[in-house]
């Protein structure tokens, strides 16, 4: 069998899916592209329409296992992703960098620790005198700063748009519908979905962000998810003036949040980490007061839009569930806070199982 004959059923179109959907394609196979939110893609929910797009591949607590393996990966692969994606989308924009800001002792052993741990990757110490020559201005209580040069952040929705645009470009197959379960039938996939219609594939992909329920038959791991909520802002200085983030390397990290300059006086700062199912408004403002430690620029700056969305953490494993569970059926689902991040080296992973596996088909059918 050709890889032309060979189709791939890829369920959920968030940034995992769409980016497969697009390298498998230009790999040879027939991809149907399944998820309810592609009747409207500009309304679309997921998580991922959601994220700030900070890329932190470098700076990890972790030096070794698979996560920090897929982390580095991703960030090396990030400046050819970028470049490709920015063919279609001239006005993508990818900042470079990202400042890592310490307010006390144990973040500055942190940073102090990072710098010797990473070899060859290249980070900076950033002292109080050089913090001092930004503005707006960082408190005082900020002692010291890591700058990465190789961590940078990319604006989500513009790199989702763009991926949109070169799916319909191809003429990919696109099914806004909803999976609703997935059984095996021989050597193929039987997908039924909530309309009562159906259909079936060679390979199936599963890039639902959530948990979703295989087959018992195919495994007997769990794959449950837990709901974590994420909330963001989008500010506006009170005092315009042009060119505020002039001297801003890329995105800054404060206490575990991220502050994004996206224009002259606009900045984006983000998330709240939830684990019930409300949406707090003192989980928010705690963004706008974090620890009482922030600039009064950013207390006082006006609320543009705010918004939310979910992201998923496996209950009883690491993230992402990167797996193939059963012959061609892959998991790549679950990846809590860096989905984006990890787009690449995830690609890269799946479309290896694949070829992998398809060869191994080919040889035994002789
Ligand atoms: C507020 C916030 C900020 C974040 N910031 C960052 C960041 O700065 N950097 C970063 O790397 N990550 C960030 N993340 C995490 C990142 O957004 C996610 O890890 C990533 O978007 C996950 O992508 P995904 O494709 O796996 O899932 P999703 O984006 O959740 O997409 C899953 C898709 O599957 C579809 N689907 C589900 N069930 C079915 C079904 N049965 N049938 C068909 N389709 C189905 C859904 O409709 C959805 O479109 C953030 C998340 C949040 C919430």
């Amino acid at each position: 069998m050709t890889i032309k004959s060979r189709t791939v059923a890829i369920i959920g179109a968030g940034t995992i899916g769409l980016t497969l959907a697009w390298h498998l394609h230009n790999l040879g196979y027939r991809v149907k592209l399944i998820d309810p939110q592609l009747a409207n893609l500009i309304q679309a929910k997921s998580s991922s329409f959601a994220a700030t797009g900070i890329l932190m591949g470098c700076t990890y607590k972790k030096k070794k296992g698979r996560s920090w393996q897929l982390r580095k990966r991703s960030i090396s692969l990030w400046p050819q992703w970028c470049a490709s994606l920015q063919r279609y989308s001239e006005n993508l924009t990818y900042r470079a960098g990202i400042l890592f800001l310490a307010s006390n002792k144990f973040e500055e052993n942190w940073q102090r620790q990072m710098l010797l741990d990473r070899t060859g990757i290249h980070m900076r110490q950033w002292d109080r005198q050089k913090l001092d020559s930004l503005t707006p201005e960082i408190p005082k209580s900020i002692s010291s700063a890591l700058f990465s040069p190789e961590d940078g952040q990319i604006d989500p929705k513009g790199m989702l748009a763009s991926i949109c645009l070169q799916i319909i470009d191809k003429k990919i197959e696109i099914i806004p519908k909803r999976v609703k379960k997935i059984t095996r039938l021989k050597d193929l996939w039987y997908l039924q979905f909530e309309c009562g219609q159906s259909l079936t594939s060679h390979w199936s992909i599963l890039c639902t962000g959530s948990d979703f329920s295989v087959p018992s038959s195919e495994s007997s791991n769990s794959f449950e998810t837990q709901r974590i909520r994420g909330q963001s802002l989008h500010l506006q200085l009170a005092n315009t003036i042009s060119n505020r983030w002039e001297y801003w390397p890329g995105s800054v990290i404060w206490r575990g949040n991220s502050l994004v300059p996206i224009s002259n006086n606009e900045y984006w700062i983000g998330s709240t980490i939830e684990t019930d199912n409300r949406t707090k408004g003192s989980t928010l403002n705690s963004l706008l007061n974090r620890h009482h430690i922030v600039p009064e620029w950013l207390k006082r700056s006006n609320i543009i839009k705010h918004w939310q969305g979910i992201r998923s953490r496996p209950m009883y494993r690491s993230s992402p569930i990167l797996q193939l569970v059963a012959p061609r059926l892959i998991l790549a689902t679950a990846f809590y806070r860096n989905g984006i991040l990890l787009a690449p080296s995830t690609v890269e992973w799946v479309l290896k199982c694949v070829r992998i596996v398809d060869r191994r088909y080919s040889y035994e059918a002789g």
